[in-house]
């Protein structure tokens, strides 16, 4: 029984997109992309409350094919990232083979038949020869169990469920969260509530955000002469993989270099927050890097107005009309804003039930043998799969960095799988655990593991304590493995 596709991708945002792009490319042209939105933007379509705006320059927060010469600033502000994912699927013809409302259970391999077996959580089945997930990593929002939550009287809004017609003016608003959502949004809640309380965990290194509108004559040369881009693309490349790579994954041999941006963001808050009491509060006690830093040139600031307050008592309960911290002091509040961020770990990793060959459950086995997965993209006994948002996938800063590595590499396999006449590609046991000791032993100099990250609470690490989430090499290392990756470290097959 032939399957009714060549190929399941399940997501329709960035990562989605390029994975589809490329199965365009190697010729298996008759897919599907499912998405549990109504419409397309992975995050960008979820996300849109006020602020909300890249935090890496848009010049690399794009496809390298596909650039944009439109972006209005250096960090475009969310509707435009939204805007172009739109002009990708039309551009690429992707829109209609794309099915919206579309919520995937789970997926089975279906070793008699070789393909995958897709279920839908309306009851359908769907069948692929080859299965692509690309559900993101910051997809499944976390609200805490506050105790009494379900008591407040007021407006519960959670970030990625923002509603845009909801005024905040003269509202006692309280934010949760300070994490890179919470940066962007404190400034602008604090333009129009009447009061703002921001209950912090844990702070935050926020470094200066070198922004700015980009000049009509500047985008009218991007667009004549596409190199002017490019050009800005690999300057921009450079200074966040040197973050990157001197500061987070070298950290063992470059210290100083991560103190430094540690000290570039404390000078950077005792510029903007005249009360020094806050200013403690505000201070990270854990190395930078252990936790996804951002950039910000407002967030600071608003500690400084009067009707904007920093809570760091932890909160013990919501009531109907406060939160009650542990001090027992009460905050009043009729609006309660969740930037509590997203679960990874528990529900992410995969996003939905993936049974492989020999019943094996990806979500259990790489909860009982360490996440892992091949050039973060394969794993055994999970033929015909490719699980784009994988432990040790993600490379660099900008997501599209592991986007367009990972489009590589199955572009790479793809090509070998129809050279050798076959259907079927696995990666072998040996290869898999050979890539995860070479990864554990790299982390090994990182920040994560030499540095001080105690405290961080950083969704970098897992349940085990492991860093597994970073891919720790850079991405010219990764881009170069994958289109260099040793054929054989696959096992090839032919659909019976
Ligand atoms: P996040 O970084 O996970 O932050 C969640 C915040 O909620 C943290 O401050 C956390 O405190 C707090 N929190 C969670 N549970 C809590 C509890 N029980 N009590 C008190 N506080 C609690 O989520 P996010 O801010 O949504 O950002 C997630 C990621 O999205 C970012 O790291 C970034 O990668 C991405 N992002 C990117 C952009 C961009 O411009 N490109 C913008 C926004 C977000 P603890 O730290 O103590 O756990």
């Amino acid at each position: 029984m032939a399957p009714q596709f060549d190929a399941v991708v399940v997501g329709a945002g960035f990562g989605g997109m390029g994975a589809a792009i490329e199965l365009d490319r190697v010729g298996l042209r008759d897919f599907v992309i499912l998405e549990r939105e109504s419409d397309l933007g992975g995050t960008w379509h979820v996300n849109h409350y006020p602020g909300l705006a890249v935090d890496i320059a848009s010049v690399i927060y794009s496809y390298s094919f596909a650039p944009n010469p439109h972006w209005s600033r250096l960090f475009a502000p969310g509707a435009e990232l939204k805007k172009y994912a739109e002009h990708i699927a039309d551009k690429y013809d992707l829109r209609r083979r794309m099915r919206f409302d579309t919520v995937v259970d789970g997926a089975r391999w279906d070793a008699a038949h070789q393909h995958w077996v897709v279920s839908l959580a309306d009851g359908e089945t769907i069948t692929g020869r080859y299965l692509l997930t690309a559900t993101g990593f910051l997809s499944q929002p976390y609200t805490p169990p506050f105790p009494g939550i379900e008591d407040f009287a007021g407006k519960i809004i959670h970030t990625t469920a923002w509603e845009d017609d909801f005024d905040l003016t003269g509202r006692r608003a309280a934010i949760i969260g300070t994490g890179a959502t919470a940066v962007q949004l404190v400034p602008e809640v604090a333009k129009k509530a009447a009061a703002l309380t921001v209950f912090q965990r844990t702070p935050i290194w926020v470094v200066p955000k070198i922004d700015a509108p980009i000049p009509p004559a500047v985008r009218q040369l991007f667009a004549k002469m596409p190199v002017t881009q490019q050009a800005a693309r690999l300057v921009n490349t450079g200074l966040l993989e040197t973050l990157m790579i001197v500061g987070v994954l070298h950290f063992k041999q470059a210290k100083l270099l991560n103190k430094g941006a540690g000290a570039l963001a404390k000078a950077h808050l005792r510029a903007q927050v005249r009360d020094r009491d806050t200013r403690r509060r505000l201070t990270p006690h854990y190395d930078f890097g252990c936790k996804r830093p951002t950039f910000s040139n407002h967030y600071f600031r608003a500690f400084n107005e009067p009707h904007v307050r920093l809570e760091t008592n932890s909160i013990e309960r919501i009531e109907a009309d406060g939160i009650r911290t542990a001090d027992g002091h009460k905050t009043e509040i009729d609006t309660l804003i969740l930037a509590t961020g997203f679960n990874l770990w528990d529900v992410n990793f995969p996003a939905i039930e993936i049974i492989g060959r020999d019943g094996v459950n990806l979500g259990k086995w790489w909860r009982e043998n360490r996440f892992q997965a091949y050039e973060g993209i394969t794993v055994p006994k999970f033929p015909n799969l490719l699980s784009l948002n994988s432990p040790y996938s993600y490379s660099g800063l900008s997501y599209f960095t592991t986007i367009e590595a990972q489009m590589k590499h199955m572009g790479r396999l793809f090509r070998e799988l129809f050279r050798r006449g076959e259907t079927t590609f696995e990666v072998s046991a040996a290869a898999n655990t050979s890539f995860l000791n070479r990864v554990t032993d790299k982390l090994g100099s990182s920040v994560f593991y030499g540095g001080d990250c105690a405290t961080a609470r950083s969704y970098y690490f897992n349940q085990h304590g492991e860093a597994a989430l970073l891919r720790p090499t850079s991405t010219v290392n990764a881009h170069r493995e994958a289109v260099a990756f040793p054929l054989d470290d696959y096992v090839y097959g032919t659909a019976s």
